[in-house]
């Protein structure tokens, strides 16, 4: 993508398996939401490792309270009591109105629990052979589990048979739901993200989320609510379920939890905390005193320096300011999302505009070919958001005149 470096994309890492499409630079460290390559060119992050990088790169009060926490104790076994899960785990409870949370390492990891929670909730009353309602254009990880429950053929592919279990329905549509499901005594839980990440940025309206809320009431399903990418703060809440005023049965956590630490997490409420029991499931990482550190101090500075007002009023800023520089653009077809989780969708595929943004010093991703997505971190400022536009504007402009 960058005819400008000498070494071939393929050629830059021979002995890393070939699972991503690079682009042709290597980053050296950061500061903020600014990083810098390993030949000292800059770059603003609008991507922030993928909404994971919280409290950008190198944070004043993050990297001590870690570097503390790496010389007392990196990790222990979870045959052992270890203060800081509850004390993460109380801070969760508190934040989401839930009860009970188990931790693990990453976001598929929290979802492949959160799929064991629902099939075990069905077997305990009876439900031999559970199924579990799932969207169009899901994204919810990449294990066997997690891909059958993605809604995207090109996750799928080559990795059959997939698993069984799962009704796929179109997002935002209530009577879709309740035709999919009608007279199915196996359905034992609802399954989605507040806002899909991977399939484009799309928000969940809250009145469907109501509405599912109500449904899972009546038909005694849990709801399960993928929080992985639009929880933590992103959208202003601190889980974006919350603009809908409900509350879920299940809530898979992950990337912005530790602020790049990996770390993943299933909170649930009451009618799932009791699912399990010792032998049901477990994770040797999960819970490591290194993550749980990281997940109480992004969480305590979140709090100290008020970034979900940041993340709302940065996200507003930089929403009105791509609708200016593009709103009446031919070519552009929708600006949405909420706080710092947006998406500026083209009529064009526009993957090219990921190399193109990078050579003029600013990381955003492209998604659902034509959807580009930026998740910075909740530190951003307005004027690095203005900053964003400045740059981002005129490669849009250029690429649709281009396609035209
Ligand atoms: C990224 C993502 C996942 C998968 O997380 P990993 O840590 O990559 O396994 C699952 N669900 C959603 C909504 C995601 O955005």
């Amino acid at each position: 993508m960058n005819a400008a470096l000498p070494v071939p994309v393929e050629a830059a890492s021979p002995h890393v398996m070939n699972t991503y499409g690079r682009l042709p630079l290597a980053l050296s460290h950061g500061q903020g939401c600014r990083v810098w390559d390993v030949n000292g060119k800059a770059y603003l992050d609008a991507l922030g490792g993928i909404a994971v990088n919280t409290l950008g790169h190198n944070h004043p009060r993050l990297v001590p309270a870690l570097q503390e926490q790496i010389s007392r104790l990196i990790h222990t076994s979870n045959y052992y009591h270890i203060p800081l899960q509850e004390a993460l785990a109380a801070k969760l409870v508190e934040l989401s109105g839930m009860t009970n949370v188990f931790f693990c390492s990453t976001g598929l990891e929290a979802n492949e629990a959160a799929l064991k929670l629902a099939r075990k909730f069905g077997h305990d009353k009876g439900i031999e052979r559970a199924e579990i309602v799932v969207y169009d254009k899901a994204f919810h990880g990449r294990s066997i589990a997690t891909l059958s429950a993605t809604g995207n053929a090109k996750v799928q592919a080559g990795f059959g048979p997939l698993v069984e279990g799962f009704i796929r329905v179109p997002l935002n549509d209530v009577q879709a739901l309740k035709k999919a499901t009608a007279g199915n005594p196996n359905v034992v839980a609802v399954f989605l993200e507040a806002i899909q990440g991977e399939g484009g940025v799309n928000p969940v309206d809250v009145d469907y989320l109501r509405a599912l809320r109500k449904l899972c009431d009546e038909q005694d399903w849990l709801l399960m609510i993928d929080e992985v990418q639009c929880g933590m703060g992103r959208t202003g809440k601190w889980f974006a379920h919350q603009w809908a005023g409900i509350l879920p049965d299940v809530m898979p956590l992950a990337k912005g939890l530790g602020s790049g630490v990996p770390i993943g997490a299933v909170v649930a409420g009451p009618k799932a905390a009791k699912i399990f029991a010792p032998g049901n499931h477990g994770s040797t990482f999960g819970g490591n005193p290194l993550a749980m550190r990281a997940g109480v101090e992004t969480i305590r500075i979140m709090e100290e320096d008020g970034l979900l007002a940041n993340a709302v009023k940065v996200g507003d800023h930089l929403k009105a300011a791509l609708q200016r520089e593009l709103g009446s653009q031919p070519g552009l077809k929708e600006i949405r999302g909420r706080g710092l989780m947006l998406g500026v969708e083209l009529t064009v595929p526009c993957s090219e505009l990921v190399g193109r943004a990078a050579e003029k010093g600013l990381l955003i991703s492209v998604t659902a070919d034509s959807v580009i997505r930026m998740v910075p971190s909740l530190i951003m400022t307005t004027v690095e958001a203005d900053e964003v536009v400045s740059i981002l504007a005129p490669l849009v402009k250029q690429l649709i005149k281009e396609k035209a």
